[in-house]
């Protein structure tokens, strides 16, 4: 078997080199032996002093994520890095790359901490719903103080080498090599016999940190309500805090206690399941794994309109340099208005330095030819949500751009297959829908028509990447997988407000679940005008929403819509003449009114959802169910620490949903809510839509 930990003696140091490809995790084999070599290197006599180091390109990515469901096995992470700092002889960090979580935590026991420039270090645990616990939270308050490690481990973002030099984490960044300057080092203390700097054993920086108590708790108290209802951050803070009161090892057992708490806990299990949710969507059906993606390098995007804009602006500030092509001067100059004010007000929040918007805005380029496409890579779609306008312009990027370019739209209805067919290369066409904002919604559905050739979907998948989103691959319907579930939920609101429930009611239940808001505030920050102009089109309708929109109530726009907006604020204020509106309404159609349950409302706004999800599923418009998870948490606010809907589901019970489904699909009628064949099956054999994911796997 390979050795996953190599050591070797220069002279009289000992280098131990974590070599567990890909990322040197910290897994049981390599814990076991770096403790090994550590405790032979205190009784060798041969040994003066010990540099640890990583193989390849990171120093060590932290713990091994895949022994997270198993029962924990000795010697834990946290035994290893206190052996390391109580060891008698010098121990010295060379990161020759990146260090994370667990990796950082190494480095922390460490005596000295030097790293080559590129190097960054963080501890992202939080992310994943844990915090630091192999004494991290301990450590960094000692060695800088509470204040600066409160954002360093609350908010979990990675820091460069020379960010971390400064802040007093690192102790040296060099070039070169840096297990030769750390060996140099090692030399230089055990000649000098400089004595040994204890991480755990500092006091000053806490010292200092006490007289400045109360500045620390109003950081964390605001750091605290950006959090919401995550347990990780409030669970970091404690941590920190244990720092003032108690011992090093009092407080490494607290954190201990914290981490396991927070590990066996259904938020974190949930932000596990959305990490490799994540990983596991960037893998394609019928996509060869060695599939290269097309160089990109000019974007072009049709249409400077809401969309049009947001794109624009979620390219040009990844470096892309764009043209915006409108033909209408007045919506071309809105448009770049538009961007122009969106990219100063992220400079004014501190978002953005004046120097990046500045650069961002240098590469979008106005236009008002469709002929600038030529000069493209990527091509981007965002005009007038129509079949022939969309058709007319495909046929026109067909003829004008080179064979080779991506050719996406950003349509959120129409057929990608009726669109590709307008061109003689169907294999170039791929939906790219972003969300509103599109330069804030993380989320990307990658809609892939029944031509789109494997490596337009792989260009157009590391391009979402590039600027930042989550891409998602999903296949051809109306709606494609988020609309169409949001659809779903939109029916059941319908019928909530004409049973008896307010918008306040209904929001107040969404919000409660956790959504950051309600779909009746949505509907109204969206415009209802939207879906109303659709719905017409499509012959359709929702009698509420309808009768709403045909007061010229559009929603926030127009200081009304379910609720009322005073001037300039985005507060909805219930509005009396709704709930005239939504009483009439029943009254005409012979429907009884009732109050109903807040439980009653959440299974309604979810489970109709729910059941969607599983029909996208079975019919394979999604390829997983963790996929359906991703774009309902990046791109409808769904509370990320319940893990999606389809995650959420599992907590519940199949079986439970079922028969939720059953009970409301006999009261209304309304077959579609009776539960989806893949739902029941799943739910007769006691099982959950994770189950289909592992069967797959396996
Ligand atoms: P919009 O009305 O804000 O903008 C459309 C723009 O297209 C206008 O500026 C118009 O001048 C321009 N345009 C019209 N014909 C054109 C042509 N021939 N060439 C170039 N530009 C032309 O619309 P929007 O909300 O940005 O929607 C654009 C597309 O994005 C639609 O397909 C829509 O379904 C889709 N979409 C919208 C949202 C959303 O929330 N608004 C979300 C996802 C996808």
């Amino acid at each position: 078997m390979e050795r996953k930990v190599v050591t070797r003696h220069d002279g009289r140091i000992l280098v131990i080199e974590l070599a567990n490809p890909p990322v040197n995790a910290l897994a049981h084999e390599v814990r076991d032996a770096v403790l090994a070599a550590l405790q032979a290197a205190q009784a060798d006599a041969g040994t003066d002093a010990v540099v640890i180091t990583g193989a390849g390109k990171l120093f060590c990515g932290g713990a091994e994520i895949k022994e997270f469901g198993q029962t924990p096995r000795a010697p834990h992470l946290a035994e290893i890095v206190n052996a390391i700092e109580e060891s008698a002889k010098p121990v010295i960090a060379a990161l020759n790359g990146s260090a994370l979580g667990g990796g950082f935590e190494i480095a922390l026991g460490c005596h000295v901490r030097l790293a080559v420039p590129g190097a960054n270090v963080v501890l992202p645990e939080v992310k994943l719903g844990l915090l630091p616990g192999a004494g991290g939270t301990q450590r960094v308050p000692r060695l800088i103080g509470l204040r600066k490690a409160l954002p360093f481990i609350v908010n979990g973002e990675a820091m460069s080498a020379a960010q971390a030099l400064t802040l007093g984490l690192l102790d040296g960044v060099e070039d070169g090599d840096i297990v030769g300057h750390a060996i140099k080092r090692a030399r230089h203390m055990v000649e000098s016999n400089a004595p040994i700097r204890r991480t755990g054993r500092l006091r000053d920086a806490l010292e200092a940190s006490r007289r400045d108590a109360a500045a620390f708790e109003d950081d964390a108290a605001a750091l605290l309500k950006k959090a919401r209802s995550l347990e990780a951050p409030a669970a970091c803070i404690t941590a920190l805090r244990n720092t003032l009161t108690l011992t090093l090892e009092e407080g490494l057992a607290a954190e201990r206690a914290l981490f396991v708490k927070l590990r066996d806990g259904g938020q974190s299990k949930a932000l596990r399941h959305l990490f490799f949710a994540e990983r596991a969507a960037q893998k394609v059906a019928g996509v060869p794994a060695d599939t290269k993606p097309r160089s990109v390098g000019r974007v072009a995007i049709l249409g400077a309109g809401t969309m049009g804009g947001g794109i624009a602006m979620a390219f040009a500030s990844a470096g892309f340099p764009v043209s915006v092509i409108d033909p209408d001067t007045a919506a071309l100059k809105r448009g770049f208005q538009t961007i122009e004010n969106n990219y100063r007000a992220s400079e004014k929040r501190g978002g953005m330095s004046a120097g990046a918007v500045a650069a961002a805005l240098n590469r979008l380029t106005p236009s008002q030819s469709i002929n600038d496409v030529a000069s493209a890579d990527l091509v981007i779609e965002a005009v007038y949500e129509n079949m022939d306008l969309k058709k007319r312009i495909f046929a026109d990027f067909d003829r004008l751009t080179t064979p080779g370019t991506v050719l996406a739209t950003n349509t959120s209805s129409l057929d990608i297959d009726e669109i590709a067919a307008a061109t003689s290369r169907p294999q170039d066409v791929v939906g790219m829908h972003f969300f509103s904002p599109a330069n804030v919604m993380k989320l990307l559905e990658i809609v892939r028509g029944k031509a789109t050739a494997p490596e337009v979907l792989v260009t157009a998948m590391n391009i979402g990447k590039r600027i930042g989103k989550v891409p998602v691959t999903v296949g051809v319907c109306y709606g494609f997988v988020g609309n169409r579930m949001l659809h779903a939920r939109g029916s059941e609101v319908e019928r909530l407000l004409l049973e008896g429930a307010s918008p306040r009611d209904i929001d107040a239940a969404a919000t409660r679940f956790g959504f950051a808001m309600g779909p009746c505030a949505v509907g109204d920050l969206a415009g209802l005008d939207v879906g109303w102009r659709i719905r017409k089109e499509r012959g359709i309708t929702s009698p509420v929403a309808d009768a709403i929109c045909e007061m010229g109530r559009f929603g926030q726009k127009t200081s009304r819509g379910y609720f009322i907006y005073e001037p300039g604020s985005r507060l909805p204020v219930p509005d009396p003449e709704v709930d005239a509106l939504t009483a009439k309404l029943a009254s005409d159609m012979g429907m009884a009114r009732r109050s109903i349950a807040i439980e009653e409302i959440q299974e309604r706004l979810l489970y109709p959802l729910i059941n969607e999800g599983a029909r996208i599923l079975e019919e394979g418009i999604a390829e997983r169910a963790s996929d359906i998870d991703l774009i309902w948490i990046n791109g409808y606010g769904f509370p990320l620490w319940r893990g999606g809907p389809l995650f959420y589901a599992d907590t519940v019970g199949l079986g439970v949903i079922a028969e939720r489904l059953d009970h409301y699909a006999s009261l209304s009628g309304d077959k579609r809510l009776k539960p989806a064949k893949l739902l029941r099956s799943l739910a007769i054999a006691g099982k959950g839509f994770g189950d289909i994911a592992a069967a797959a796997k396996g």
